[in-house]
């Protein structure tokens, strides 16, 4: 899913809310996924639901509950029953006229203190669904009638096949209301209603419906559910979304988000992965609405009063989490693929021009994708659908995928490169889910990363491959890869592959292990196989397995058959090691004369890990495909390559004709999931070779030795003088790659050196590291001038220099930011005469380095109403960037003394706190004001990524005992995680800064006195 943008791959930022949680989702992968709190959330929001409807019930008496049930029953039928009838296909079952079930609400079972088995027991399986699907979403909808508005009627007919008889029928049921309940045989003209009884078990959502007489085992049944619903307002199930449009009225639209576990909320269903059917969907909805769904739409019929029925073609054999549904006031646009695929983008009607480069984009990579893995696509239209309110990065609803705006809309003349280049690896995600998790699903969730894993990584080979100049692959490897490679070293992370119990924990599975890491040894597993056995291997994977379900063994077995009479690995034996297993290896090479190097695996965890007691089922021991190369070879395209699958000392050679001196380096193009350190004499050839001419090392290794060296100096694995002197060739590097990768760690060491009198030398090292590409790549130069690759080189670039205050962009941004201010027109975001990449450096710069006059100017735009959600953020952004105290107090108290949302209050704080004197401020007033805080804040997630925020730099003893203190002297309510994670946080701040400081205080100052 979508939950889809990680890392800008799958989670993504709404733009019609401050959504700070978004920037931190983000860096998961795209799923886009709901988190933990959310998924808790959720459940107490349905406990408490069927709570409610339970204790309606209990208070009045049967007859009286009863009465009001059969008049909710009787009007549902009689409003709707020419469409159930309608729905009725051939063979299928009509609910009896007269229904004969009472109304039926599933009061909460008591705990089963059993373990959780929560799985559906396969006595019967499911062959087709027929919904049919009412929403209310407006007033004027439910005017003169019973109904509530934000409710929907719902009823289900389900063609099930008995496999062993039994007299019971268990499926998913959650926060729906029943009506009636038929059960009757599908081969015999319906004869009696088989249904008995209900009973519910609310841990489980199992609705059990039981029987007058057993099932006969291979013959086929009608199961018909009539019931009411809930347009939600979380976002899973069928939920409400809304925008205004362009006569400022709120217009809502109903949209459905079922993956992992939430189909259950929209109709009665066998809801897990492998139990795949047939639907057939009808929706009835408002004339002047459309509604879409998987199929294509066959009919649409105006009934004259104000409702119309659509009706769409058959899905292919799906999950139920695939299913999708939308209704609204919706625009499109309309393309054909070149194999002739109705490609349509579907929108507000205000902003549908905004979606003509996704279109482009999908309909290139559709027929990319058909190519690729040789199989059609397989429904005849493909939809693509911006949802306005949307908590998931994309989800690849078959036929129907929905997205964030931000993952459909772009706009040239406000949105930046790198948000189009996002936009553009998500849809190519949610196509690539179309083979990979649509056609052939994973079997049960505890394999997710089949699904997700070749989302991403298929999702950034087919835009690379369309885009080649974007270079994508460099992005995934520098700035996602070695994010997991930072967090996959801890020990809360998991493995690849893991035994899920609860939903909660399949929730909890749409994390950075499952995408990238998930993509990282799918990357590691194409090297290894080579491009022909790999591509042969998913296409035969694709071909045995479409339109059922699949397991990691069986993806294996298909692989291992492809390699056969080439490479003969048995990819099951290599690849368990890298799923079955959480961390991975750390390669230390040593050489041991002038052609052999000996190699030593071990686990690889951060220093204050090392005792974690966890086993694992391989002793923390991988197969390693380990590739080589060195100065005299450079063979960097077909390198030597060498196996280590154990702990012991492993001995390999070089290649022929390298001298002593030469430098050599291991895992070429870093395909591996792995580190590397090597003996000191071989850094520091390669550091050598990197100050003379870095171009010799390959681009996505010189990324590899800037991001391993920093993060093993870090851990205590190498001294911080190798890799300080590793990034002195920086000064040279135009590529984004070896930037991207160790930017982070220059911007930790600066801001924990922000109080010391370190800081100083340290900025002035920055300042000359980036000086030349500054002086090239400047604040005021066009981004379309350049090439793509400098232009992403600049937008990592360009920043840090302004920050570290190069004088030069400090009086470009000032000249700009006086162009922009007498020329900007609020109304008209196209009037800003700034290059839109570097808009966001631009107004920072300006504001920290400027006076009153840019200040003012920014502040009074922030005040303005015209001002969108959009230029809003953009303005708070800026404002946030002062260094004087008195504006950054004003900059908080603003939104607490004005109606804003939490969610616009936790942006403007952790803003704010980008700053140390923001920090400390944005501290002392969530202190002061916990408790208003905590009022509308909520939750323990959005505590964490606030306090993260403003103590993200703490590292002294007084700062460590003011937060103890602190958590000591109050109750903290939904903080109290929070403050305990940024105690935990502080004492490692401290730790490090104490090993670190020294450290680097010697580098600096040897360095000082050299340059
Ligand atoms: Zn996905």
């Amino acid at each position: 899913m979508a939950t889809e943008k990680l890392t800008s791959v799958d989670g993504e930022i709404t733009k019609c809310d401050f959504e700070m949680d978004a920037d931190l989702k983000s860096k998961k992968s795209g799923r886009v996924s709901l988190s933990r709190t959310k998924a808790v959330a959720v459940v107490v929001v349905f406990a408490a639901i069927v709570i409610m409807v339970g204790l309606l019930c209990f208070y009045e008496t049967k007859r009286e509950c009863d009465r009001k049930h059969a008049a909710l029953m009787n009007d549902h039928d009689a409003d709707d029953k020419g469409d159930i009838n309608d729905m009725d296909n051939e063979g299928a079952d009509r609910p009896p006229s007269t229904p004969q079930n009472r109304f039926l609400t599933y009061p909460p079972a008591e705990d089963d203190p059993g373990p959780w088995k929560g799985r559906l027991p396969t006595n019967v399986i499911p062959d087709s669904y027929d919904l049919y699907i009412k929403p209310y979403l407006n007033d004027e909808d439910v005017e003169g009638t019973n109904k509530r508005r934000f409710t929907f009627d719902g009823r289900v007919a389900i063609r099930i096949r008995c496999d062993n008889t039994t007299d019971e029928i268990v499926l998913h049921l959650s926060n729906l209301t029943v009506i009636s309940i038929t059960v009757v045989d599908a081969e015999n003209g319906g004869g009696d209603n088989l249904y008995d009884s209900t009973s519910y078990e609310s841990r489980y959502s199992f609705l059990r419906i039981l029987l007058t007489k057993r099932l006969v085992q291979g013959r086929s049944y009608n199961v018909t559910l009539v019931y009411i619903g809930e347009i939600r307002e979380e976002w899973d199930g069928l939920y409400r979304s809304s925008y205004i449009d362009d006569r400022g009225n709120l217009s809502w639209m109903a949209v459905t988000q079922f993956q992992p576990v939430s189909a259950r909320h929209a109709l009665p269903c066998f809801d897990e992965p492998i139990m795949k059917a047939t639907f057939n969907v009808l929706i009835k909805h408002r004339t002047h609405m459309v509604a879409l769904s998987n199929g294509r739409e066959m009919d649409t019929i105006d009934h004259g009063d104000g409702w119309s029925s659509t009706r769409f073609e058959t899905s292919p054999v799906m999950s139920t989490y695939l299913l999708a549904l939308a209704v609204g006031v919706l625009d499109y646009r309309e393309i054909n693929t070149t194999n002739g695929i109705r490609l349509r983008t579907w929108s507000r009607p205000n902003a549908i021009d905004t979606t003509a480069f996704a279109l482009e984009s999908a309909s290139s990579l559709m027929t990319h994708f058909e190519d690729y893995f040789s199989i059609p696509f397989q429904i005849s239209k493909m939809d693509m659908l911006g949802v306005p309110d949307y908590g998931h990065g994309g989800m690849e609803n078959w036929g129907l995928v929905t997205y964030p705006e931000s993952g459909l809309f772009y706009d040239p003349d406000v949105d930046t490169r790198s948000s189009q280049e996002s936009m553009l690896t998500i849809i190519a995600h949610e196509i690539a889910h179309q083979w990979f998790g649509n056609l052939v699903t994973m079997e049960w969730w505890d394999d997710l990363w089949l699904n997700e894993g070749f989302g991403t990584y298929f999702g950034y080979l087919g835009a690379d491959a369309l885009n080649p100049e974007m270079m994508l692959l460099e992005t995934l490897i520098a700035s996602n890869n070695h994010a997991v490679l930072i967090s996959d070293a801890l020990s809360t992370s998991h493995p690849i592959k893991v035994h899920v119990t609860s939903p909660s924990e399949i929730d909890e599975l749409f994390d950075d292990i499952s995408y990238i890491k998930g993509a990282a040894v799918l990357r590691m597993l194409h090297d290894m196989l080579g491009d022909d056995v790999f591509r042969r291997g998913m296409q035969g994977y694709l071909r045995t397995f479409q339109y059922s379900n699949a397991n990691s063994d069986q993806l294996w077995d298909a692989l291992t058959e492809a390699d056969v009479g080439f490479g003969n690995i048995d990819v099951w034996q290599v690849m368990d090691t890298w799923i079955l297993q959480m961390g991975y290896p750390l390669v230390n090479l040593t050489r041991l004369d002038e052609t052999t190097i000996s190699a030593v695996q071990q686990r690889y965890i951060v220093k204050s890990q090392v005792s974690d007691p966890r086993e694992s089922p391989y002793g923390y021991v991988w197969s390693i495909y380990l590739t080589h190369t060195n100065n005299g070879s450079r063979n960097t395209e077909s390198p030597p390559s060498v196996w280590i699958r154990d702990q012991e000392i492993n001995e390999f050679s070089l290649a022929d004709g390298v001298s002593v001196d030469d430098w050599y380096l291991a895992n070429i193009h870093q395909f591996g999931f792995f580190r590397i350190n090597y003996e000191p004499e071989n850094w520091a050839k390669l550091i050598h070779q990197l100050n003379t001419n870095h171009e010799a090392i390959p681009v996505l290794n010189r990324a590899q030795l800037m991001e391993d060296s920093m993060n093993l100096a870090l851990n205590g694995r190498l001294p911080f003088s190798t890799a300080f002197e590793l990034t002195r060739y920086l000064r040279n590097e135009f590529n984004s790659a070896p930037w991207n990768a160790v930017l982070s760690y220059l911007i930790i060491f600066r801001d924990n050196l922000g109080a010391t009198a370190l800081q100083g030398p340290y900025e002035k090292y920055l300042r000359e590291l980036t000086s030349r590409a500054y002086d090239e790549l400047r604040l005021e130069i066009d981004t379309n001038q350049i090439s793509l690759d400098k232009a992403k080189t600049r937008e990592l670039i360009v920043p840090i220099a302004c920050k570290v205050r190069n004088p030069e962009c400090s009086r470009h941004a000032l000249d700009l930011f006086e162009d922009f201010r007498t020329t900007y027109n609020l109304s008209d975001p196209s009037s800003n005469v700034l290059e839109v990449n570097s808009l966001e450096t631009l107004l920072c710069t300006a504001i920290r380095e400027g006076s009153y006059t840019e200040w003012d100017y920014l502040w009074s735009l922030y005040m303005d109403p015209r001002s969108s959600t959009t230029q809003t953020k953009m303005w708070i952004t800026a404002l946030a960037c002062t260094i004087r105290p008195w504006q950054i107090q004003r900059l908080i108290e603003y939104p607490m003394q004005n109606p804003m949302t939490a969610r616009q209050i936790g942006f403007v704080l952790t803003k704010v706190s980008i700053t140390p004197v923001g920090r400390t401020l944005a501290w002392d007033y969530i202190r002061q004001n916990w408790d208003a805080i905590q009022d509308m804040y909520g939750g323990a997630y959005r505590w964490i990524i606030l306090l993260l925020s403003t103590t993200s730099d703490f590292n002294t003893k007084a700062q460590l005992e003011e937060l103890i203190a602190f958590a000591n002297s109050r109750d903290l309510g939904f903080g109290a995680t929070a403050i305990h994670r940024s105690i935990a946080l502080t004492q490692l701040n401290i730790e490090l800064f104490e090993s670190i400081y020294p450290q680097v205080r010697a580098w600096l100052e040897a360095y000082d006195q050299t340059h």
